[in-house]
């Protein structure tokens, strides 16, 4: 338990983690159990992160459930069984509320809480934390659990606030249901959180107006039961499955596919591909057709095209269908969507599909939208328009004052700089987790948060058990692992696609992949191998 407030008014505990999501909650649990004090600090009024905030209809995993849950517990996961094959936000937030009961985890984290400044102080050690409410927290170590996807991208519409309709943002959902019943709705956006709830707001609204700027691939969900093959993989030795998933390449025990798609006949790709459709998983798809799928264009324009005829399979307009086609990214450049009846609501007669790129939006007027071409008046705006991925939750706490005052928005002036996507130089007893730099987004992140969990609170332990009190990356250390990166994702296909992995969706930030390509199983390999070479790369004081 963190201290109650001292004499100079901050309250104190060792470690200070900031966000109370699968991350937060994990670690507070660790810390805890390694007899070391915490204090969570989170600006939702309740646990669940990402899921306490997305509640848009149809907010679903798109990893499999029973690869996307906690694997430290065995104990928990006996306790917990999921109901569907990629369980509804509702039911996630429920887990989440599950697990913070079942290890009692409320009482150590302050709610309605935003950290809104850090600082560094040499003197004695410590970071000094400013909050929305209530003390500042003084503590020893100080964990950003803050989210890759946490920090929603603020409209660049001019005139957004003139409009005088409801407006909603997908990744602050109201709480109460909102009834779309007999409205006109304008979803600007085409990303996931688009794609999944597009098919139950047209259901309910009298007309539904799609802006799209850039169509995203997206896969059939075919949700459902857990997969009996899943399951019983799993229920065959759930230890090793659990650990072949952490040493595999996104976090799902699926071995990628070795046959090159040379090697291959037309018929025997094809049969692959439809297997993996059937499957309605977005890994199966991306790793388990051919070889150079993801590192070669040809390979990928192989999958891509057979993707882009299964659009025009089902979207009966062809303007419409060409529009929904993704055709300036490769596959897998850009995180893919799972779908329910995505791309069948385009033959509904109450949606239209309006193609940013042929006739952008002008501004939002008191009554609607108003393009190059038409004005489309609404009722309704819902912004699935997505994150200031990775970066953006950090650096909305300003200043993070480092070493000799430097902040981290200065530090990363010129695009994120880290030590294996956990610590930057100069800022002491810093930590990120499935930070720029760490394969977090591009795995499923279950096995990423957890990884990065255990390494820190294991570094904690052994510090306080050898006596040191600082630990900070080198700059040699940091330099030597970007240059890594820019290595990694130069063979990928990465490098190709302006995504929001690479900073493309928020004006001005700077451009490059933020993800580290090289794989879980690689980069647990890398963490361990620092931890035996006596902390390569660190300065302990
Ligand atoms: P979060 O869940 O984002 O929690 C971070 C918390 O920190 C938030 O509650 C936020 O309020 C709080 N916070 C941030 N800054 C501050 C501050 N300054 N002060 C106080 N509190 C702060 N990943 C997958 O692997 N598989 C999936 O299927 C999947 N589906 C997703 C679906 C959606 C709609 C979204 C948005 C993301 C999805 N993700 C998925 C990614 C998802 O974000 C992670 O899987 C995971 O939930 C992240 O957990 P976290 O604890 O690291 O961060």
């Amino acid at each position: 338990m963190a201290n109650a407030a001292g004499a100079s008014g901050a309250q104190h505990a060792d470690v200070a983690v900031v966000g109370a999501g699968f991350a937060g909650l994990y670690l507070l649990h660790r810390l805890r159990k390694a007899g070391l004090s915490a204090i969570g600090l989170e600006s939702g009024n309740d646990v669940g992160g990402t899921w306490y905030w997305n509640r848009y209809p149809g907010a679903r995993c798109d990893i499999q459930t029973s690869d996307y849950s906690y694997t430290w517990d065995p104990e928990l996961e006996k306790a917990w069984t999921w109901s569907e094959k990629y369980a509804t936000q509702p039911e996630i937030l429920r887990y989440l509320g599950f697990v913070a009961d079942r290890y009692d985890l409320r009482r150590d984290i302050r709610f309605g809480t935003t950290v809104s400044a850090a600082t560094w102080d040499d003197g004695t050690q410590r970071w000094l934390l400013t909050t929305s409410s209530g003390a500042p927290v003084s503590c020893r170590y100080y964990v950003m659990a803050s989210g890759c996807l946490s920090a929603p991208k603020p409209p660049e519409i001019e005139g957004f606030k003139d409009f005088k309709g409801e407006v909603y943002f997908t990744g602050r959902w109201p709480h109460e249901p909102v009834d779309f019943t007999g409205k006109r709705v304008a979803v600007i956006g085409t990303g996931s959180s688009a794609i999944q709830s597009i098919p139950l707001i047209a259901q309910q609204a009298a007309h539904l107006t799609v802006f799209q700027r850039t169509p995203n691939f997206a896969l059939p969900a075919h949700n459902g039961p857990s997969p009996a093959d899943r399951v019983e993989m799993l229920q065959k030795d759930v230890p090793a499955f659990r650990e072949q998933a952490r040493w595999s390449m996104a976090g799902v025990p699926l071995p990628p596919a070795t046959d090159f798609s040379w090697q291959l006949s037309d018929a025997e790709r094809r049969e692959r591909f439809e297997k993996a459709w059937a499957a309605g998983d977005l890994v199966v798809m991306l790793t388990q057709l051919w070889a150079d799928q993801a590192v070669d264009v040809d390979g990928n324009t192989l999958v891509a095209d057979l993707l882009r005829e299964k659009v025009r399979a089902v979207v009966k307009d062809p303007e419409t269908a060409e529009a929904l086609t993704p055709r300036d990214h490769p596959f897998g450049s850009k995180r893919p969507c799972l779908d329910t009846g995505y791309y069948a609501t385009y033959n509904r007669p109450n949606v239209t599909l309006v193609n940013l790129r042929r006739e952008p939006i002008k501004s939002i007027t008191a009554s609607g939208i108003r393009t190059d071409s038409r004005t489309v008046d609404v009722d309704a705006i819902v912004f699935a328009t997505g994150f200031d991925a990775m970066t953006g939750a950090i650096t909305a706490v300003h200043p993070i004052s480092g070493r000799g005052g430097k902040s981290i928005a200065e530090a990363w002036e010129h695009g994120p700089q880290t030590y294996l996507g956990l610590t930057v130089a100069g800022f002491p007893n810093l930590f990120m987790i499935t930070g720029p730099g760490s394969p977090s987004v591009l795995s499923n992140m279950m096995v990423s948060i957890e990884q990065h969990v255990d390494w820190i609170t294991d570094r904690l332990v052994a510090m306080r058990e050898a006596g040191f009190t600082t630990i900070e990356a080198t700059d040699t250390a940091q330099d030597g692992w970007q240059r890594h990166n820019a290595d990694c994702s130069m063979i990928t296909l990465h490098r190709l696609a302006n995504t929001w992995y690479t900073g493309a969706n928020v004006p001005g930030k700077p451009q490059g992949v933020m993800p580290y390509t090289g794989g879980v199983g690689p980069y647990r390999g890398i963490c361990n191998e620092v931890v035996e070479r006596g902390m390569l790369g660190f300065r302990l004081t």
